[in-house]
């Protein structure tokens, strides 16, 4: 396990020794976290390292994954994109499964949660086990990671009766927050440059990475790493990829990713990434396992451009992953992508394939500009995006809910 002492060459001294104080406040506090995936995107990704950390500094902190079927996972991946902004129509059967799968969860997580001081309900899936406590002791909080911004008004209604039993809400950005009667946070989530995904790497291991896979790291790579999603936009940055094929015929594209567990779709749309990569011999498809930290660590600091260039992001890690490896990002213009990158100063934000090619390109010809904007880049996660951070905000709400309570708004 990597000790809270390991960040202080990082973030320094003032930072670990405030999480001292404010976890002085907490300690032997039962604090429990509940998603509904082991593994697979950005909400696991964070509590895997999140977790540890609150316990070494006191906090008698858990983490419970929710059990659900295929087709309580095909409603909350409904459910996920109606709320980022698809027009569905979700049939009532699968909402009454959506809640019998939850009342089966409280009942084996009830004593648990009964008895927690402070709950953390990760998203929607597992929302509506409030329901099923109607005495519990703690103080309840929904953390919401998707943009909810523009949902569906039908799906926001049925899930907002749930939302609004929680004593308080945690969105990423300001942008995504919705009206509730309960005190709400603002509170972006982080990486943690300590795992085997952010930690530093020797070149040998990178070139090494890339030529198991095939890959010639003579010549440009562009690199995407994401869960086969079409929120991520992986047929959009094949678009972008071929506008530049003819003036860059050495170009090469990567597109890794993963599934998650609880992503039924994820089958889908890799097929129709397939499809539409065709036999380009230069586009390198890669399925990585859930634990290919290194993998995704390696990639990233060997490709020369990397995309993320999502058309709906809740915050978006790979994004802060690739910052932090001083590599500019040329992102989508879109939810918690905006609140990283600084426009043509740590990366690019852009709307279009089009657009992408534009800032590729003018990444690939300028390598000085480039190694400025990926110093940048990486300066700016340090003082906003790192686990340190996070655990910080964390400690200040949930001493604020458990302490002063009231009117409080943002950290
Ligand atoms: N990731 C991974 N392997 C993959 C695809 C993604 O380890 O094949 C990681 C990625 O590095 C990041 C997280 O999963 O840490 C994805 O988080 P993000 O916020 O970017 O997107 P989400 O999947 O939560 O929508």
């Amino acid at each position: 396990m990597i000790s809270l002492e390991s960040y202080r060459d990082i973030v320094g001294d003032d930072v670990i020794s405030y999480l001292h104080q404010l976890a002085d406040l907490l300690r032997g506090r039962r604090v429990v976290h509940v998603n509904s995936t082991k593994v697979g995107g950005g909400v696991a990704e964070i509590l895997q390292r999140l977790v540890p950390l609150m316990q070494q500094l006191g906090i008698d902190a858990d983490w419970k994954v929710i059990k659900g079927n295929d087709d309580f996972f095909k409603f909350t991946k409904s459910m996920h994109n109606a709320l980022q902004g698809n027009r569905l129509h979700i049939p009532k059967p699968l909402f009454e499964n959506y809640e019998e799968t939850n009342r089966e969860n409280a009942e084996l997580l009830k004593d648990e949660l009964k008895e927690a001081d402070i709950v953390f309900i990760h998203d929607p899936q597992p929302a509506s086990l409030i329901d099923f406590f109607p005495k519990r002791k703690g103080k309840w909080i929904w953390r919401c990671h998707i943009d909810i911004s523009k949902p569906q008004r039908s799906i926001w209604k049925y899930l907002r009766q749930y939302v609004v039993k929680y004593d308080a809400s945690i969105f990423s950005t300001v942008s995504f927050a919705q009206p509730i009667p309960h005190p709400l946070y603002i509170i972006p989530p982080s990486i943690d440059p300590l795992s085997d995904k952010n930690r530093e790497l020797d070149d040998e291991y990178v070139l090494r990475t890339y030529k198991e896979f095939g890959i010639n790291v003579d010549s440009p790579i562009i690199l995407q790493i994401s869960r086969f999603d079409r929120f991520k936009d992986p047929i959009g940055v094949i678009y972008a990829y071929k506008l530049l094929k003819k003036p860059v015929p050495a170009l090469q594209l990567v597109l890794a990713g993963g599934m998650a567990d609880d992503d039924p779709e994820g089958q889908i749309v890799y097929n129709e990434v397939r499809s539409v990569a065709e036999e380009d011999k230069d586009i390198h498809i890669l399925l990585l396992p859930p634990e290919a930290n290194l993998t995704v660590n390696a990639l990233q600091r060997g490709a020369d451009i990397i995309l993320q260039k999502s058309i709906k992001e809740g915050f978006g890690l790979t994004v802060t992953e690739a910052m932090w490896k001083a590599k500019p990002v040329i992102g989508g213009n879109v939810g918690g992508i905006k609140i990283q990158i600084t426009d043509h100063h740590t990366g690019f934000l852009v709307d279009t394939p089009e657009g992408a090619a534009l800032r590729i390109r003018y990444l690939l010809y300028h390598k000085f500009k480039k190694e400025e904007m990926g110093r940048k880049a990486k300066e700016f996660v340090r003082r906003n995006f790192l686990i340190t951070r996070h655990l910080r905000d964390y400690l200040t709400l949930m001493i604020s809910l458990l302490y002063f309570a009231k009117d409080r708004i943002e950290l």
